[in-house]
């Protein structure tokens, strides 16, 4: 079958990787003049630093098939994401852990210490969170909530925590020992040449075309059997209900002599630090070096109709809106919506890959049992 492919990020490199290999005619086209998605990482032509694009890109899994599958198209060097913050004048360790307990509070706790000082600074006159902030509250007390907690998140969704809601700090925010990798998965790592050569590596198979610099149109669709489409969903059906609410972010690159910061990640937590954090791009690639460094400060604020979409903002609106764009989107014939732009959702990468796995096996099962999809 001839298969065309809206986005060359993960979700279609994946999945049209997997149906070239079933033996199916795979065309991929992505308005950019780069594959990779927002994952797009290439060299700073004057340092030669590894950048992420779009942002930082760590790649965390539990998923062991996920893990052997990227594997097949890239060496995945060992890294563990370390984030610092600054906050009130000091740095600290994140996640908020024994570490930043004891320095926030000049103390030399244990953990049953620590846990049992914590339990006395919360608010357990909340009894039902409701909010992110009643949360928060809830599980570290004002104190703690203020320095890492309350600045950043009103900068990153451009919102008052008491807005947002409460299954955004799911779990107990904070670890009482001194663990401070970022992520709790048990495969890690960066791929050696970064993430662009892993989805080129996709996407060199005889049965993939890939097209840049090309916008989807709906006329595109009648030379093809079947889409798979990983561009914005409202954007598919024209907008016609409306938009769906994304933040974007704007980074602004400096570069260095030597180290800046210290650390891939710095985050900011105070609320007048118009930044959220600052990456230094060239900590994602420790075994590398180079003399110069490039920077980014990044800022989130709501997106406008140009801007690239980054987070869903999923609040009630969106959400009601969502329901409109994916009744519309169920009676579409000839067209699977995949991806994170595609289904509304913020996807990791091992997320986006798992799905866009599922899609192409649930496509190869259609065809044999000969329903339409
Ligand atoms: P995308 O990467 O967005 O690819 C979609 C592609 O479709 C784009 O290239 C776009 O140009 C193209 N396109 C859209 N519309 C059209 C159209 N009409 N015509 C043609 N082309 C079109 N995940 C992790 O696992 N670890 C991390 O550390 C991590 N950090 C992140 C940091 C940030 C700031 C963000 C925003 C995300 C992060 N992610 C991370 C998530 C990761 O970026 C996604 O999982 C991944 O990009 C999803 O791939 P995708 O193919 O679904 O979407």
């Amino acid at each position: 079958m001839k298969l065309l492919f809206v986005g060359a990020g993960m979700s279609g490199a994946v999945a049209g990787r997997q149906l070239a290999e079933a033996g199916h005619e795979v065309h991929i086209i992505d308005r950019r003049d780069h594959v990779g998605g927002n994952c797009h990482t290439e060299r700073d032509g004057d340092t030669g630093v590894m950048v992420h694009v779009y942002g930082p890109h760590i790649f965390h899994t539990d998923d062991e098939g996920v893990w052997d599958y990227v594997n097949r198209f890239a060496t995945f060097m060992p890294y563990k994401n370390r984030v610092k913050t600054t906050s009130q004048g000091a740095v600290y360790s994140l996640p908020v852990n024994l570490h930043t307990i004891n320095q926030f509070y000049g103390k030399t706790m244990r953990p049953a210490e620590a846990r049992a000082f914590l339990e006395e600074q919360a608010d357990t006159s909340i009894t039902d969170p409701q909010t992110f902030e009643d949360q928060a509250l809830r599980f570290v007390g004002p104190d703690l909530y203020a320095a890492f907690f309350k600045g950043y998140t009103e900068k990153q969704w451009g919102c008052s925590p008491t807005d947002l809601p409460a299954s955004i700090l799911k779990r107990l925010p904070v670890r009482f020992n001194y663990d401070d990798n970022y992520f709790f998965h048990r495969f890690q790592g960066m791929p050696e040449h970064g993430y662009t050569a892993l989805v080129e590596q996709m996407l060199d198979h005889p049965g993939i075309t890939v097209q840049l610099g090309t916008d989807y149109t709906p006329g595109m669709a009648d030379a093809y059997d079947h889409v798979f489409y990983a561009g914005p969903l409202d954007g598919y059906f024209d907008y016609k209900l409306g938009r769906l609410g994304y933040r974007t972010l704007d980074f602004e690159k400096f570069t260095e002599d030597g180290d800046y910061q210290g650390c891939a990640v710095m985050n900011y937590g105070d609320r007048d630090v118009p930044y959220t954090r600052i990456t230094e791009h060239k900590h994602f690639s420790p075994w590398e070096s180079h003399e110069g460094s490039v920077c980014y400060r990044e800022f989130s604020r709501a997106a406008e109709p140009d801007d690239i979409p980054y987070y869903p903002i999923r609040m009630v609106d969106e959400k009601a809106l969502l329901a409109d764009y994916v009744a519309l989107a169920e009676q579409a014939q000839g067209v699977t919506f995949v991806g994170r732009l595609g289904t509304y959702r913020y996807l990791d990468m091992d997320v986006t890959i798992r799905e866009a796995l599922d899609v192409a096996d649930a496509f190869l099962a259609a065809q044999t049992e000969g329903r339409a999809m």
